[in-house]
């Protein structure tokens, strides 16, 4: 069997449609049509040569849904239930080896062994089709696999985000969850600080602050909790820092959450936060920058709780589906361009210069 994918060949160059023969399944492996694959905002540092880890050549994408084509042996879903063909799936986007010091104690995503679709395995080497941007998509018997059946088939594109964004928003409340009547700051409107405003309304929190370069975003960011929008381009930092103080009886936010991946995000955010309150970072897919870090001012001193995110595991993404599945209209409307896998270029351009809030290859 044959598959047609687009391919990384050299940074900062068009991605390339190639064929590919599929090799035949090993015992538990599972062959996917991807009815969907999304662009996330890594796969274009990735293009550009910005995360040291890509190997090239690579068929990027590591959010995906699809279809069962064939299953070698039995493969079962989350639940323990076998799976079957035609069945709609998602999946999560990291394999994990299970038996090592962090899968043992509950931290998969930290496993040494740990490969993600589309992002650690170039398709030079086999089973070369690796990445979601391909019709057809062979998945690691090891892969957790969840069946998708109980949503209507017209939003299973829509659950695309939960693989990538909605699971890394979603380890973000692993760590000192809100309260209700806390009042929040997210920095960045895309996707991920648009999971993170709804996972923090989902917790109750009322009081929602949001600041991000994109008036379009933000305002689509009420859709899914923002209750105060700030848009970076017609406000000073001052002006930012002094809404934040008024709206919290002049102590800053209770949490600061940075969804952007840029350094000088992290300082304006540090200035935000009251003392004793949290700092959560989850933007950074690759390296972002340098800033200055005053320890006594910027933790001791403000009795910071400051937590980096890296990636997710399958729990998260569990937790994101629940959250889609109740606002699944709201999160339809977070897949602002279906784009056909062989224009994936467009798709790129479109993330690129900020048109797309998210941009979907279909088949
Ligand atoms: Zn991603
Ligand atoms: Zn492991």
């Amino acid at each position: 069997m044959k598959t047609m994918a687009q391919v990384l060949v050299g940074f900062k160059k068009p991605l390339e449609a190639q064929e590919f023969d599929l090799l035949p399944l090993a015992p538990g492996e599972v062959l996917v049509k991807v009815t969907a694959a999304g662009v996330c905002g890594s796969d274009l540092h990735m293009a550009g040569g910005e995360d040291p880890r890509t190997p090239l050549p690579i068929i990027l994408g590591h959010e995906g849904v699809g279809e069962i084509v064939e299953i070698k042996g039995e493969k079962r879903d989350l639940a323990g239930r076998p799976l079957r063909v035609g069945q709609p799936v998602l999946w999560n986007r990291s394999v994990v080896c299970g038996q090592c010091f962090f899968c043992s104690h509950g931290d998969h995503h930290l496993c040494p062994k740990r490969f993600v679709y589309g992002i650690h395995r170039s398709c030079a080497v086999p089973p070369h089709v690796n990445g979601c941007y391909s019709r057809l998509l062979p998945l690691d018997a090891r892969t957790d696999i969840i069946a998708i059946d109980d949503v209507p088939p017209e939003h299973h594109t829509t659950l695309v985000t939960a693989s990538c964004t909605g699971s890394t928003a979603a380890h973000e409340f692993d760590f000192f969850p809100p309260a209700a009547d806390e009042t929040l700051v997210i920095l960045g409107a895309g996707p991920l600080g648009c999971f993170t405003a709804a996972l923090a309304r989902d917790l109750g929190v009322t009081r929602i602050i949001m600041i991000s370069r994109s008036e379009g975003r933000l305002e689509a960011a009420k859709r899914y909790g923002a209750t105060d929008i700030l848009t970076i381009k017609s406000t000073t930092p001052e002006e930012r820092k002094e809404f934040v103080r008024s709206a919290t009886g002049g102590r800053g936010a209770d949490a600061v959450y940075e969804c952007v991946g840029k350094a000088d995000v992290v300082r304006e955010g540090l200035g935000l936060v009251r003392q004793g309150g949290r700092f959560i970072t989850s933007g950074f897919g690759q390296p972002g920058g340098k800033m200055e870090w005053d320890p006594f001012w910027d933790l001791t001193r403000l009795d910071l709780k400051c937590v980096g995110v890296w990636v997710s595991h399958t729990r998260h993404t569990l937790r994101a589906l629940d959250l889609m599945k109740k606002h699944l209209a709201d999160f339809a409307l977070m897949v602002s361009h279906k784009v056909p896998l062989a224009e994936a270029n467009k798709a790129h351009d479109l993330m690129r210069r900020g048109e797309a809030m998210k941009a979907v290859l279909v088949p």
